[in-house]
């Protein structure tokens, strides 16, 4: 066997050897905790498996959570195989993959190449428009039926690969048999909830069908119906990994089961980290995999390498309170550190103000070794980031938030995202009906439900309707539009000849700028339209970027023995455009320059599988962790566990006494979570800010690898921020100027009596 080179193999443990060089043809699954270099492990293999076993890159698939991981995996193997090989990889999330496959395959699945990728706020509008009938009906008799669970609802059944036809009938059943047990006393024949469900869940995908687009569960359920009924399109895969296996759903695990026809797959995953239940995944898929593909071997691995022994203490307390979990072991060599801060405050704006006084005497503590970058605040949902944000404004500290407001589904950039898929997929309406009014061209509500109908009458598309009316070619509606239409076509046909030239779509949008005139529309009807052009020129810039990548090897498909086979048709620019940018609504990419050093803000969820030096917690309380609506208390508690296990040295737990919610007051108390730990080991947490004592340096610099910080450089910045021998100015200010004394934990100290600046 060839040596592998000393780089891949030189910083794994034992056991994380034996993963990376674990016979490719056996199927393996990787259980371990967080920290202990799944990731990384993974990661390795694939470089292993080219390098040492000389599997052809693009024979290799790679799966992720989210699409900034992939970009993240993107970056690591670059290191360890070189850009090109690493370009060749089919790596990406589930939907990602899939929609590649589908495009070259889409007419063995009854699709049309040119479908177009509808987010979910696009399926929400669809979903919003189709249960207006019931309304009035649902009022009637008294049935509760939101369009937001409806929407859950459907996808919850598509995720579970259950077609409209089976789910009507199922519900028809069900009232069927409802109706024979309880004999209809009243006239009507009342439908139950779930019936309404499923009649929406019908014309949901009629709607999609007639349009030709696919939401994001269609791309796995085409996906699946592809890989397993054409092998051909399967026969490029060497081998399939996949990370974050432990919140796969049922359709990932029917996809990378059929994808790994050979036997050849590696799965990584934490039981502990499973906190995308209420979004169909399936934990039990990782015995399924045992159960599907049997003499799958398994390793653990035990050491974690990302946290310090306090932190890492603090969050196996936390986690070992599921009483329904298999435990297993994790330890550290890393040193003990600063034990994990609790501590509560008067009201959630004295505890954002903490947050940022405290990330300033962090950095100053350090002497710069530690930077706003460094730190990541994270929370239970989005809403809880006002205050915080504002505090740190105020405090002068940058801060981005993570997968927070998506680019993506920005106004003005699904405007002109509108305009280009109406080129790509003239069948899409959604994206007709946001344009024809962008900019306003007189053309009233009543006309557009005009058009609808006669649209659908015709059997055409609302586009190629009013395209007939404006030609005279069809009779004008009521209200009449055709003189309206002048400038709308014209921009139409404009784009349309670009699109069949070829151009590049950065071109085409800024054509489409001019056409439309969308400077001064945005003037006109926004506010803030200096930040949003600054929006479109993003979009540009992102376009020329998907068209320096050019044409992805990925759309090459080859066999198992490198030879190319299959329709390896290229999409049109337009298209990959399109695609990638629908890709990137999936919730997470990043469009911001990540170089830039600034403190993150990121919900609990989206910070799965990364890691910080700094974690701060703010709002654990008990309607927060867990969350009150919740369903299950136990996916809370370990959602609880991810998030304090991304803390490599330090780690806050923050909470309030009182908490404005929706308008109202509410005292809340510390979550029980901790509490219930804290009851058992109260040396688990601590109430003492971090003293910065130079052992406490000397570990964070040690576990972070980094230089120790230098003395006159901490000296400077305490004094930058006014500390001043042990007269140590109060390091927060509540809202009425007054020194904080906040109560720390029930005990009431004054955080004034906590020696701030050591050094002196
Ligand atoms: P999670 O469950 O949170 O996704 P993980 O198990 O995937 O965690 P990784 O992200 O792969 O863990 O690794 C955590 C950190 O530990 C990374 O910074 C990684 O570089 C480091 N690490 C992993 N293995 C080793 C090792 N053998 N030696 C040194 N550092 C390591
Ligand atoms: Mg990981």
């Amino acid at each position: 066997e060839p040596i592998a080179p000393g780089f891949l193999l030189k910083y794994l443990n034992p056991a994380q050897l034996k993963a990376v060089q674990h016979e490719a043809s056996i199927p393996l699954q990787i259980l371990a905790g967080p920290g202990s270099g799944k990731t990384k492990v993974l990661t390795s293999r694939i470089a292993y498996l080219i390098l040492v076993h000389g599997v052809p890159p693009a024979a290799l698939c790679a799966v992720t959570f989210t699409n900034k991981a992939a970009n993240e995996m993107r970056s690591r193997l670059c290191k360890l195989i070189g850009n090109e090989k690493t370009t060749m990889l089919k790596l990406g999330t589930f939907h990602s993959i899939c929609a590649r496959f589908l495009r070259m395959y889409s007419s063995a699945v009854g699709l049309i190449d040119n479908f177009t990728i509808c987010d979910a706020e696009e399926s929400k509008k669809l979903i919003i428009s189709l249960m207006k009938p019931y309304k009035d009906y649902m009022v009637k008799h008294n049935i509760l039926l939101t369009e937001g669970s409806a929407a859950v609802g459907i996808s919850k059944a598509k995720a579970k690969g259950k077609t409209a036809a089976v789910v009507l009938k199922e519900a028809e059943e069900k009232d069927l048999k409802r109706r024979r047990e309880y004999p209809v006393r009243r006239e009507e024949d009342v439908k139950s909830i779930d019936r309404i469900l499923a009649e929406v869940y019908v014309g949901y995908e009629k709607i999609l069908q007639d349009n030709n687009a696919l939401d994001f569960d269609d791309l796995l359920i085409y996906g699946v119906r592809l890989c397993t009924q054409h092998q051909e399109s399967v026969l490029w895969c060497k081998h399939i990994l996949v990370d974050e296996f432990q919140d796969t759903n049922t359709m990932q695990y029917e996809l990378m089961k059929a994808i790994g026809i050979r036997h050849c797959l590696t799965v990584v995953g934490d039981p502990d980290q499973s906190i995308y239940g209420w979004r169909s995944a399936e934990v039990g898929n990782l015995g399924q995999m045992r159960e599907d593909f049997p003499g799958t071997q398994q390793i653990f691995l035990e050491q974690n390498y990302r946290s310090t022994a306090a932190i890492l203490r603090s969050c196996l307390a936390i986690v070992s309170e599921d009483t329904n979990r298999i435990a297993k072991s994790l330890h550290t060599t890393h040193p003990l550190g600063t034990t994990p801060f609790l501590c509560s405050f008067g009201d959630e704006k004295e505890e954002a103000g903490f947050i940022a006084a405290e990330i300033k005497r962090c950095v100053a503590n350090m002497g710069g070794v530690l930077k706003w970058g460094d730190f990541v605040i994270l929370m239970r949902f989005n809403a809880l980031s006002r205050p915080i944000e504002s505090a740190l404004q105020k405090e002068g500290i940058p801060c981005r938030i993570l997968g927070g407001h998506k680019f993506f589904e920005r106004m003005e950039i699904k405007d002109l995202l509108a305009y280009l898929q109406l080129i790509d997929n003239p069948s899409f309406n959604p994206a007709f009906l946001r344009v024809v009014k962008i900019p306003p061209r007189g053309i009233g509500d009543r006309s557009i439900e005009e058009i609808a109908a006669q649209a659908s009458k015709l059997k055409i598309s609302q586009l190629e309707l009013v395209e007939r009316i404006h030609d005279g070619k069809v009779p004008d509606i009521k209200p009449p539009i055709k003189r309206k239409l002048v400038s709308f076509v014209k921009a139409i046909r404009a784009l349309r000849a670009l699109d069949e030239e070829n151009t590049l779509p950065s071109e085409m949008i800024r054509k489409l700028l001019d056409l439309i005139n969308y400077e001064d529309y945005l003037k006109k009807s926004q506010q803030d339209w200096e930040s949003r052009w600054e929006n479109v020129k993003e979009l540009i810039t992102f376009a020329s970027e998907v068209e320096t990548e050019g044409p992805k090897h990925d759309f090459s498909v080859i066999d198992a023995d490198g030879n190319p086979i299959g329709p390896a048709e290229e999409q049109t620019i337009l298209r990959q455009f399109l695609q990638s940018s629908m890709l990137s609504t999936e919730g997470d990419n990043e469009t911001e320059d990540e170089s830039k050093d600034k403190v993150t803000l990121s919900t609990c969820h989206s910070a799965k599988g990364l890691e910080w030096p700094v974690v701060i917690i703010p709002s654990v309380d008990n309607d927060t962790f867990p969350f009150y609506r919740t369903e299950d208390i136990d996916e809370e508690r370990r959602l609880l566990y991810v998030a304090c296990t991304r803390a490599q040295t330090l780690l806050y737990l923050l909470y309030s006494d009182k908490r404005q919610v929706a308008g109202k007051t509410k005292n809340k108390g510390l979550s029980e979570f901790v509490d219930d730990v804290k009851q058992k080991d109260d040396t688990l947490f601590t109430h003492d800010v971090p003293l910065f004592a130079p052992e406490s340096r000397a570990v964070i610099s040690k576990v972070l690898e980094r230089p120790l910080p230098e003395e006159a450089e901490i000296k400077r910045r305490l004094a930058e921020l006014d500390y001043e021998g042990d007269r140590v100015r109060p390091f927060f200010q509540t809202s009425n100027g007054f020194v904080s004394t906040v109560s720390l934990a029930g005990t009431k100290r004054s955080i004034m009596n906590v020696p701030l600046n050591p050094v002196n």
